[in-house]
């Protein structure tokens, strides 16, 4: 039997896994309405992908928490899908935590703060991001490594989305967590970077918001198939291909379509659904 160090666990919770914008309702109830947002926990470190509506809870989760950890805010991109939750993620006003925020596209001539800053003042939104007083902002460009905390670097690539995209791939304890999202497949030199960024993964989170046959309608428009995941996880050696970023349309009983015929092509397909948490490494296993 192999005993498992809880301090080796590379664990991925899923507080939102919808694109473009929330879809609560009666459709939507087992995957889930909430934008993107993700936890990984990386042994003592907290990481959190997006800022999508699921921030929001676990925001509130982080605040009921016994321990204060200190966390790493990665934002992907600033489409509103994945920074509508920051103005009501609880721990970044609190003194409390210790968030360092980064991106990998602030123009040159800006800085992360100003971009959020957008969104967080008037007439958008009342409160400024001079009250974000948890959180300190970085910046990075997509593509190089960045040292988070001591011992703990992630990797980065640019991805294949209007504005530009970051993909993340996080490695600890032996096992490996990548996300591809937002992206559009396509342009063969991005295609094949992509391709090795996700060699050999255990889990990677992959933009799958339409289906190859309807893919036609909305090239251009940065998103990618969940055929495409399954293909790119075969070719690359992924063990677990994540569906992610479901078109808002898409019912719980078409996501529970996709998951079948997805996972008649590639026996570890997953679609990404609301609470569900995976354990990468040796056997990466679902826990919840
Ligand atoms: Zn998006
Ligand atoms: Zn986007």
């Amino acid at each position: 039997m192999t005993v498992i160090d809880p301090r080796d666990d590379l664990r991925l919770t899923f507080w939102g896994v919808r694109g473009s914008i929330p879809t609560p309702g009666e459709h939507t109830l087992r995957y889930g309405g909430e934008t993107t947002c993700l936890e990984i926990q990386a042994g003592p470190h907290l990481l959190i992908i997006d800022c999508g509506s699921g921030a929001r809870r676990l925001g509130w989760h982080m605040d009921q928490r016994r321990q204060v950890q200190p966390a790493d805010l990665l934002f992907t991109h600033f489409h509103l899908d994945h920074i509508c939750g920051l103005p009501f993620f609880c721990p970044a006003y609190s003194e409390r935590f210790d968030i360092k925020v980064w991106a990998g596209h602030v123009p040159r001539d800006g800085s992360l703060e100003e971009m959020l800053a957008r969104l967080m003042s008037p007439p958008l939104f009342p409160v400024p991001t001079t009250a974000l007083r948890g959180c300190q902002f970085r910046r990075f460009t997509a593509g190089e490594a960045v040292g988070l905390r001591p011992g703990l670097t992630v990797k980065t690539i640019q991805l294949n989305h209007p504005g530009g995209a970051t993909g993340y791939r996080i490695e600890w304890g032996g096992g490996s967590i990548v996300t591809v999202t937002d992206h559009e497949h396509g342009n063969p030199e991005i295609d094949a970077a992509v391709a090795r960024f996700v060699e050999g993964a255990d889990i990677m989170v992959y933009d799958a918001t339409y289906r190859d046959e309807e893919y036609g309608r909305y090239v251009g428009w940065g998103h990618s198939t969940w055929q495409k995941a399954v293909a790119l996880a075969d070719k690359a050696g992924v063990r677990h291909p994540v569906m992610f970023h479901h078109d808002p349309c898409r019912t719980d009983d078409d996501l529970d379509r996709i998951a079948e015929q997805a996972r008649a092509r590639h026996p570890g397909a997953i679609v990404a659904r609301q609470g569900l948490e995976l354990v990468a490494g040796a056997a990466p296993v679902e826990a919840g």
